[in-house]
């Protein structure tokens, strides 16, 4: 099967063709990094404008890059949800008009069903089902039990913040430099591993002094509200507002942030892995926050701490852990190869939809 993805529930247009081989031919992916930063963060009109103009070039060039016409095609994949509903539109709109003129099926897919099956698409060997996803982005933070191509059971989200929006604000607050390209997540990586200067090389912060919003022992719930260190900052540096703090000072508050919003990861994982019923076959970690060597340090300590057999974790390459077609081509593919024919052209975009609800207004009809 060869298939083309379209994505777009958030601010990126994202269009791929994926071959049930396993082969990328292609995934394009158009950020609007300019536009959110003129408007400072997402703004789901502008976003939607700027899918309604750089969708269609984006689909053609996925094809050309892939060197596939749409008669080479045989079914369309598409982000029905969740995300942004202007956004979902455009995609949405533009793979079932595409799908219906060159007659091949429309298949809708659930954004985190495809994050959470990525590797069965990167890895020489995947993980056998079930297996665990972390998803821990700018938008999310999450622990998918996936036990079956169509079932996902959610073991941890969060209850306020997700911890790479945390880590934005921390960088922010303590002023790290950074240049627009980069982010500011690997630069906060960057001071929190910078060796410690005088006064805290002798006196270190102990992460500690972070309390957690709602870190509450035996609760299966993750929190990052309590970690802005803001207080700990203007009690430290109270000129804050003025100037930049010294350079001491942000390396200290950076790894205690750090070393404090992934102890509290890792224990609530290891709190839920230890509650499960039948092993795991590995863990997946995706997302913009899962490059951060530390934390992947402290998730290989404790997976060796959890059970007797070791846990395999398992990277997906960063460009397929953010948001691409690659991912929604696949899933379209793997539906298709287990039984689903076609799906209607009228099926509701589900801005909203749990992962533990998958598909279930698809007609018995179309399988
Ligand atoms: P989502 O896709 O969930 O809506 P997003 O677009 O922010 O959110 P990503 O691009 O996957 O998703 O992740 C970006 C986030 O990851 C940012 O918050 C960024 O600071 C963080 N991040 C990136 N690299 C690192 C790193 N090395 N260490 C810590 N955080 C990082
Ligand atoms: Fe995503």
């Amino acid at each position: 099967l060869t298939v083309l993805g379209l994505e777009s529930s958030a601010d990126d247009a994202c269009a791929a063709v994926v071959t049930s081989d396993r082969r990328i031919l292609s995934s394009v992916v158009r950020k609007q990094h300019h536009i959110n930063a003129q408007f400072g963060g997402i703004q789901p009109r502008e976003a939607h404008e700027a899918h309604i103009r750089t969708m269609p070039g984006v689909i053609a060039e996925a094809l050309d890059t892939a060197g596939v016409r749409m008669a080479d095609v045989d079914a369309v994949a598409y982000t029905r949800g969740p995300g942004m509903f202007g956004c979902l539109s455009v995609g949405v709109n533009s793979a079932r008009a595409i799908a219906a003129a060159s007659g091949v099926p429309a298949v809708g897919v659930h954004h985190m069903q495809a994050h959470a099956l990525t590797v069965l698409l990167t890895e020489e060997s995947p993980p056998a089902f079930p297996f665990l996803t972390l998803l821990v982005s700018g938008g999310h933070s999450i622990l998918v039990l996936a036990e079956r191509l169509g079932s996902y059971r959610i073991l941890l989200d969060t209850l306020d913040n997700a911890v790479g929006q945390t880590i934005d604000k921390v960088a922010r607050l303590l002023r790290l430099p950074h240049s627009h390209a980069a982010g500011l997540g690997p630069v906060l990586e960057r001071y929190a591993a910078a060796p410690p200067l005088p006064p805290y090389d002798a006196a270190p912060l102990e992460p500690a002094t972070l309390p957690l919003g709602r870190e509450r022992a035996g609760e299966a719930a993750l929190s990052f509200s309590g970690l802005y260190p803001d207080f700990l900052v203007r009690s430290l540096y109270p000129d804050i507002d003025g100037s930049a703090p010294p350079e001491a000072m942000q390396r200290e508050v950076a790894r205690v942030f750090q070393t404090g919003s992934f102890d509290h990861l890792a224990a609530k994982i290891r709190l839920v892995m230890r509650r499960l019923e039948t092993p795991v076959n590995g863990l997946v970690v995706s997302g913009g926050v899962g490059s951060n060597l530390a934390l992947r340090e402290r998730l290989r300590t404790m997976l060796d701490e959890v059970g007797d057999t070791p846990v395999p974790l398992y990277y997906p390459p960063v460009s397929l852990c953010t948001d691409n077609a690659a991912m929604i081509a696949w899933v379209g593919i793997l539906r298709l190869e287990a039984g689903l024919r076609r799906e209607p052209l009228d099926l509701e975009i589900r801005k909203q939809w749990s992962l533990e609800d998958l598909y279930d207004d698809v007609p018995a009809s179309c399988y």
